[in-house]
């Protein structure tokens, strides 16, 4: 039986409720990350007998654990919940010094009108594409398991429940800072921030922790942006302090470039449009410096200027990142900045206009077969003399491309095909012609759902 660490319940008992999950009646596991059991140190063949998948459905817990429901609070939609938390989700423990979490494990107090549960269908969706964006290199929580839990759950159909397990750095939250502020327990948010800066950013005190949070989301959002992906639900409490992207629900890759694109159904003003990223990250990051502000300075003016030139550190460090991104996307070494700046300004307007596909541009252009209306721009690219074999280490070919995604959702014995091309995803294999291609002209407008 794994040991499960409580330093959460331990050090924040304030910021969580005691909770067990429920029984599922007939759990069966549906996938098992085998090279993430290994890397936690947990024995993939007991997890896969009948106790380990009671462990992993949270019924089956080593003595001394103290699983919990965490509270949080959070802007969504840019409107504030005081009270939001783990409704449907549990925090079993820490394995060494990541967090096992459970998704779908049952209503908890903080679950207001929901049902607690989890389908089939997205719990599957988050692990194949956090899997996904592991495989890219971009910070995120990761899928150990989902387990199919033998209820049915109703939704706009009944469809069969499911828990994710998830392993995160922690499961802190810009909402955790939100919620602790509005208890009016400076102590408390003190002994959070120590918590946070223990756990993800060593030795800093409040002004560092805010200024490490601001840079780890700074990166984080610059590589989603070079990489195509739409959070969708950007909302203050599904933003981490680790700087790992969380809670993929209405997430999508970019097909033809565009900034205006949005997925989710219910983001109508296109607030979390894919453009719209780093402004919303920034304005995400003032709510948690104002979360801050009593740890900052005693003379909350002077709290309010130290947090004000933490924030103004977000533009520039974004701007960076995604300048040596595009760098490398391009292939470009020594090449001064402004001449790489003008180049993917230029190729966006036209990726834009042309209508291109995003992903599959870059390993075209790299095996010098850019369309037409790119050659102007191309010939420009080429004078700098670009390392094209260089490109492809960064360029992946295979993303869960969308109607890929609802491909093997409707059937899940296509999952493990997509789920091997996208964990591998730089390196052109044959046979995967088509997890390379980009959706078929019929596939028409992608929508994508929230929760679920
Ligand atoms: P999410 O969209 O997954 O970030 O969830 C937002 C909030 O709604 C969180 O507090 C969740 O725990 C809660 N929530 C989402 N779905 C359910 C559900 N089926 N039952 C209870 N709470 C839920
Ligand atoms: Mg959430």
């Amino acid at each position: 039986m794994p040991v499960l660490g409580t330093r959460f319940a331990d050090e924040l008992p304030e910021m969580g409720v005691s909770w067990r999950a429920a029984e599922p009646p007939a759990p069966e596991l549906l996938v098992l990350n085998e090279p993430l059991a290994v890397e936690l140190g947990l024995d993939p063949g007991w997890l896969r007998s009948a106790d380990g998948v009671r462990f992993l459905s949270g019924v089956n817990l080593p003595d001394g654990a103290k699983p919990v429901a965490q509270g949080y609070a959070g802007h969504q939609f840019g409107g504030y919940s005081p009270r939001l938390g783990d409704g449907r989700a549990l925090l079993l423990g820490e394995i060494g010094a990541r967090d096992l979490h459970l998704k779908g494990s049952g209503r908890t107090p903080f679950a207001r009108g929901g049902d607690g549960l989890a389908a089939v269908g997205p719990m599957m969706r988050e692990y194949l594409v956090s899997e996904s964006m592991h495989a890219l290199g971009i910070p995120t929580t990761r899928s150990l398991a989902v387990i199919g839990t033998g209820k049915t759950i109703v939704r706009e159909n009944l469809a069969p429940g499911a828990i994710l397990v998830r392993i995160a750095a922690s499961h802190l939250r810009v909402g955790s800072f939100q919620f602790a502020r509005a208890s009016g327990d400076v102590a408390l948010l003190r002994r959070l921030a120590e918590h946070a800066a223990a756990r993800h950013y060593p030795g800093a005190g409040p002004l560092e922790l805010l200024r490490g949070v601001i840079e780890a989301q700074a990166e984080l959002v610059g590589r989603w942006m070079l990489t195509g992906f739409v959070h969708g639900v950007m909302n203050t409490d599904n933003m981490t302090i680790s700087g790992e992207t969380i809670d993929y629900g209405p997430c999508a890759f970019l097909d033809v470039f565009d900034p205006a694109t949005v997925f989710s159904s219910i983001d109508e003003g296109g607030r979390y449009a894919y453009g719209n990223q780093p402004a919303i990250a920034q304005w995400n990051l003032a709510r948690l410096a104002e979360s801050l502000l009593p740890l900052l300075d005693d003379d909350q003016d002077k709290a309010i200027e130290k947090a004000t030139a933490e924030l103004a550190r977000f533009r520039p460090r974004y701007v960076a990142v995604t300048l040596d991104g595009f760098r490398a996307k391009l292939g470009l070494g020594p090449v001064g900045d402004a001449v790489v700046t003008a180049l993917t300004e230029d190729l966006l307007a036209l990726l834009k206009a042309e209508e291109t596909d995003y992903t599959s541009f870059f390993r075209k252009l790299a095996a010098g077969e850019e369309p037409e209306a790119f050659s102007a721009w191309a010939k420009r690219w080429r004078a700098l003399e670009p390392d094209t074999a260089a490109m492809n280490d960064v360029n992946p070919v295979y993303i869960p491309r969308n109607h890929l995604v609802e491909e093997a959702l409707a059937d899940l014995s296509a999952l493990p095909a997509l789920l091997e091309a996208v964990t591998d995803p730089f390196t052109e294999r044959p046979g995967r012609e088509r997890f390379a291609a980009p959706a078929p002209s019929g596939f028409g407008v992608y929508r994508t759902f929230c929760g679920t």
